[in-house]
């Protein structure tokens, strides 16, 4: 069933928005095709992409799924196809210079773009427009932290080769990895970094708390967790953590955090040292 034949839709191909605007694209869980209160000026992820129908995915589910319902952050996919060219709307072609493969046209990345920048801030800090590639930055838990506090975002989703250089550059488009490895689409990598993102508003998780223990936020990836029972196929729970002694808990979490990084990841371990030296723990210890 395309939008144009959707009772629910508004007949507009192109955006789609689970807000108040709403208009639902074709496929879509059907809680989520009830028109939902947007509260005013929540963050929004405006998703430029060949497969509109992959979102929300993931992020339709569970407290990130929660909060879209409730208003708390929106989606807005933008086919891609809707800007191609011709009567097939072709929105790729073959590179120049020849190879393999497919590379998305500038003209039609670049019509998208204008159209997802409509009523945004120009002011990238205040909404950051991303391209997902492999050359990227590798994306951080601090780049989810900045983009939590801007109004929202723009991603632009590749297929095939990836996209046309002069759009990236014209459009002052920034690019971002989500890890040394080549996944077939943009659309998994998106949906990754909005979800960081967007679990970092505030109350779209329930415990505030449980954002500032966890890995990175100090530095630092976390200790491992246990929970009931207390024996499971002859392993203990350490007993330290059933003490109910806070402060030796507190001492035995930080130890194991620091243990995990510095077995696991040097490069955390050594920023760490490095901050807290400057910090000037006196417990600082400069061994790495
Ligand atoms: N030829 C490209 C890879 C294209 S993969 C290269 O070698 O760099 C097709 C699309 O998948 C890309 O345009 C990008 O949007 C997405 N993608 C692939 N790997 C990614 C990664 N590690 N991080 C973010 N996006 C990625």
């Amino acid at each position: 069933m395309s939008d144009i034949d959707d009772p629910r839709s508004d007949g507009d191909p192109v955006m789609r928005s689970h807000g108040r605007l709403a208009i639902s694209a074709s496929v879509r869980p059907r809680e989520l095709m009830t028109p939902n209160p947007r509260l005013k000026d929540a963050w929004t992820a405006r998703i430029i992409t060949l497969f509109p129908e992959a979102f929300p995915g993931t992020l339709g589910l569970s407290l990130t799924g929660k909060a879209l319902n409730e208003g708390l952050w929106a989606l807005e996919p933008i086919d891609l196809r809707a800007f191609g060219v011709g009567k097939h709307r072709n929105v790729d072609d073959t590179p120049a210079g020849g190879g393999a493969g497919m590379v998305l046209r500038p003209d039609v990345v670049d019509r998208a773009l204008g159209v997802a920048a409509a009523g945004t801030p120009g002011d990238r800090a205040r909404w950051p427009v991303l391209y997902l590639s492999p050359r990227g930055k590798p994306f951080r838990q601090a780049d989810a932290e900045r983009w939590s506090k801007a109004e929202g975002m723009t991603l632009l989703c590749g297929r095939f080769e990836g996209v046309d250089e002069r759009v990236l550059e014209a459009r002052g488009v920034e690019e971002v990895s989500l890890g040394d490895f080549v996944l077939t689409g943009g659309e998994i990598a998106a949906q990754a970094l909005i979800d960081a993102t967007v679990r970092l508003i505030p109350r779209v998780l329930g415990n505030r708390d449980s954002i500032e223990e966890e890995s990175f936020s100090s530095g630092l990836l976390e200790h491992p967790q246990y929970t009931r029972p207390a024996v499971w196929k002859d392993r203990a729970v350490p007993e330290v953590l059933l003490s109910g002694h806070h402060a030796r808990i507190e001492t035995w979490r930080r130890d194991e955090a620091e243990r995990l990084t510095k077995q696991r990841r040097p490069d955390l371990w050594r920023a760490y040292r490095g901050d807290v030296a400057d910090d000037g723990d006196p417990g600082g210890d400069r061994e790495l």
